[in-house]
């Protein structure tokens, strides 16, 4: 088999390696089904068992109560943007967006279409560099919901802790985080996350709904728009993603076997220190485009001196085996993105190259 290389890809990203063995090794025939998880129906036993212990799974990470649903439904991240505001924006038809980047930008635009949107808090002017402070948020006590991206996947900033919305329910794009630590589940009305970022293959996106707030979901939906439906047929109301949700189940499980979210809060927190200690030590060679306290732990972004020597940097990097590192378009300079399943090592090897590519330039 061939070598594989460190993935630093924002998404499609990195998979526990031990999770592509086991998938690999059962993809012809799952054992004792002769059949592989390609080809088997989605209403048999053996995916009945599938679906479950991936939503078990979850639930148990999270440490959740029975006053929540999860759902595995399709569209990506970008259907949400949709599908919360269509499903629990009436009857007042308002709702709180903080815009920490462009996946809030697109949430909110979509919100646009159904009802108004109040914008709480916005970092543009400053380019989107650091997460809105509790006090500068201006919140609506009467809104549907309030909408908040907890990782900014393209800025490189993260929320630390949920913003404060008292009685209002909190809804949250967790798409390049999910899983990344404990949260407190009870202050989340819904979180939403696309797999294909720290979680699983694109295609499958989990929406975890507080079963009240499936009582907003109007009749008049599209069947496929409304989260009451997909809830009451457990994400079966169609032909889910069969195979993602079988590698969600596969992750969900080694994140059990190795500790479980605290530990992987830990792991994560040490190996983004790595990477964010020496750039600080750096003599500002490799610079944080993010304040200090906004700085996320799966997207690490950064710029070097010139335009020419992020070029060099990635090109060389790119040949020595590091790949994916290129920032997004729209900010340029370099990302990061070390998600679970990112190995420490290939942390740690990356400040290396770093530390010789400054002395060579
Ligand atoms: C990638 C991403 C999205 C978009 O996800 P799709 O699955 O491509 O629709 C939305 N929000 C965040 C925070 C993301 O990182």
């Amino acid at each position: 088999m061939e070598k594989r290389i460190y993935n630093f890809s924002a998404g499609p990203a990195v998979l526990p390696e031990e999770v592509l063995k086991e998938a690999q090794e059962n993809l012809f025939t799952l054992p004792g089904v002769g059949m592989s998880i390609l080809e088997i129906s989605h209403r048999s036993k053996t995916f009945d068992n599938i679906i479950l212990g991936a939503e078990k799974d979850i639930k148990t990470l999270l440490g959740m109560d029975d006053n929540y649903h999860v759902l595995f439904l399709q569209g990506g991240a970008t259907l949400q943007f949709s599908m919360v505001p269509m499903n629990l924006m009436p009857p007042k038809n308002k709702a709180d967006y903080i815009l920490t980047g462009s996946w809030a930008k697109k949430a909110a635009k979509e919100a646009k279409r159904v009802g108004t949107v109040n914008v709480a808090a916005s970092t543009e002017s400053e380019n989107f560099t650091r997460i809105p402070k509790q006090e500068e948020l201006k919140l609506d006590p009467d809104a549907s919901y309030v909408h908040f991206t907890s990782n900014n996947t393209i800025y490189g900033t993260e929320w630390k802790t949920e913003p404060e919305v008292g009685n209002v329910p909190l809804v949250c794009d967790a798409s390049s985080d999910f899983l990344h630590k404990k949260v407190d589940i009870k202050k989340y009305a819904l979180i939403y996350a696309g797999a294909q970022k720290n979680l699983g293959p694109s295609g499958v996106t989990v929406v975890i709904i507080r079963k009240d707030m499936l009582e907003r979901s109007s009749d008049g939906l599209h069947t496929y728009m409304n989260y009451k439906i997909h809830a009451e047929n457990g994400s079966m109301y169609n032909t889910p993603t069969t195979f993602g949700i079988y590698i969600i189940g596969l992750v969900t499980k080694w994140l059990l076997k190795n500790g479980g979210l605290d530990a992987m809060y830990k792991l994560n927190c040490e190996k983004a220190g790595i990477l964010y200690d020496y750039m600080d030590e750096s003599d500002g060679y490799y610079k944080s485009t993010v304040q200090k306290d906004s700085r996320s732990l799966m997207n690490v972004t950064f710029r070097l001196p010139s335009e020419e020597l992020e070029k060099k940097i990635i090109d060389e990097a790119t040949k020595a085996g590091f790949s994916g590192l290129k920032g997004h378009r729209s900010v340029g300079g370099l990302r990061a993105s070390i998600y679970n399943a990112f190995p420490k090592q290939g942390v740690a090897d990356l400040v290396q190259f770093m530390k010789d590519f400054k002395s060579r330039n």
